[in-house]
């Protein structure tokens, strides 16, 4: 019933790669492209024999819009769910306006080279106008709203789990539990443990800039910017027990705080070691998370991307990682002129992700909703030219999804709130 051209075969696109094929009905023939096409053969030649999705494969830069469009116009999906990283979102939405085929992806464009003068003058304006400094924000995605809506094309952004399942948990306590929101607290926590020293999760160099980077939080109409990992803060996560998080930045406030209409405070905290804390402060240090190119013996290398080389794939965590995440919302409000606190979430157990298809939690919170939201394109469930983050849709269809396709949610009332 649908075509969908899928790029990227990293951690999180292997997740989404093989739900899709468990939901061959909706995914009747997909094409996985990515830089390195071994690895989309070698996914491939493992799933096809139990699939009725019809799998092919291909090689494509993403970073060159040409190649993206001769691709799509070759294999002419209705549809381009972006997995690869966030340097290729804008490249990827330009091939998919000159095609007009829709657009899915899980993380906002972020420039790969912060140093180039161009992205940075725009980068120092929206840092003042706005006031947080994360080399990320929707802007530059947003900006596509009127042509997307013209060549009569959506653009789904951000749905792989935070943002993405957090959001629509947002839609989904604003329909049904709440007149009106007043703050969204949203934990996320990794209880899990893959017996290395140092490791990240998903690609290494996207997730230290993003833990790296100044803390920040949506409070009356503007943000608060603090500095990386300055607000602390403990938590007993269901089925996970007491954790210390800290408080980040995070796409989603951004996008949350324009479409909850009424909200007073969004904050986003994430769980981590004190070992990571300090691997990570001493990397900072040492200056192995630049990202602008140094010379050594007459060769240009980018640190963090030597760095990425030396530390484990994260896609070979799951064999060896064990415990479970807990990614939710804390929500408080009125319904009826009363006070009124839920908490919803979903715990996901490392080991059973990878008995069903090979990989951690991580990567498994963040494909499944990736093959959802795109489950809601194809279908029509979610359907508006235009560029959307999820929340702007009915939540309803999604969340029976969730529970359907790996990850089921708990509403829990008047939960432990964070200071
Ligand atoms: P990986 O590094 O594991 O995979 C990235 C994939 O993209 C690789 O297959 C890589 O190819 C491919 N790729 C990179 N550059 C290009 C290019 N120029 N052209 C074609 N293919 C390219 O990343 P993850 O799977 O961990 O993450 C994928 C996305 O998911 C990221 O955008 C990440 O930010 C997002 N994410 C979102 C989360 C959420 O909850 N919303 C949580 C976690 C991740 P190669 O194999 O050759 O390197």
């Amino acid at each position: 019933m649908s075509r969908v051209l899928i790029i990227g075969c990293g951690g999180v696109a292997t997740v989404a790669i093989n739900k899709c094929c468990q939901n061959s009905d909706v995914f009747t023939e997909i094409c996985i492209a990515s830089r390195t096409k071994s690895k989309c053969d070698a996914l491939k030649d493992k799933l096809q024999p139990d699939t009725k999705t019809v799998i092919t494969t291909a090689k494509v830069d993403a970073d060159n819009v040409e190649e993206l469009v001769k691709l799509i116009e070759s294999y002419k999906p209705e549809a381009v769910l972006n997995l690869a990283l966030p340097y290729q979102d804008l490249t990827i939405m330009d091939a998919c306006l000159k095609t007009k085929v829709h657009y899915i992806d899980t993380a906002n464009y972020e420039a790969e080279d912060t140093e180039d003068p161009e992205w940075r003058a725009i980068y120092e304006k929206r840092c003042k106008e706005e006031g947080f400094s994360a080399y990320f924000d929707y802007s530059w995605q947003w900006n596509y709203k009127k042509q997307f809506e013209e060549a009569g094309i959506m653009g789904l952004l951000g749905t792989g789990f935070d943002p993405g399942v957090t959001s629509v948990f947002s839609a989904y306590a604003l329909k049904h539990y709440f007149d009106e929101i007043d703050t969204i607290d949203i934990l996320d926590c990794n209880g899990g443990d893959h017996g290395y020293p140092f490791a990240t999760n998903f690609n290494p160099e996207i997730n230290l800039r993003e833990v790296s980077a100044p803390g920040s939080y949506w409070e009356d109409g503007h943000w608060v910017e603090v500095p990386a990992m300055s607000i602390k803060r403990e938590y007993d996560f269901p089925q996970v027990g007491m954790k210390d998080m800290y408080l980040l930045h995070h796409e989603e406030i951004e996008s949350l705080a324009k479409n909850i209409p009424g909200v007073k405070r969004i904050r986003f905290f994430m769980t981590f070691g004190q070992s990571y804390l300090t691997h990570m402060k001493c990397l900072e240090n040492v200056g192995m998370l630049r990202t602008d190119p140094v010379k050594v013996n007459g060769v240009e290398v980018v640190p963090i991307q030597l760095l990425k080389e030396l530390l484990p794939d994260p896609a070979t965590l799951g064999e060896r990682t064990v415990g479970k995440t807990n990614i939710g919302c804390i929500f408080r409000g009125r319904k009826d002129g009363k006070e009124k606190t839920i908490y919803i979430y979903n715990v996901c157990d490392h080991q059973e992700c990878y008995r069903e298809v090979e990989s951690q939690a991580i990567s498994y919170t963040t494909g499944v909703p990736a093959m959802i939201g795109t489950m809601m394109v194809v279908t029509g469930m979610w359907n508006k030219a235009g560029v959307y983050n999820v929340e702007e849709f009915d939540p309803d269809p999604y969340m029976e999804a969730l529970n359907k396709w790996g990850l089921p949610w708990v509403v829990e009332e008047n939960p432990q709130l964070v200071e």
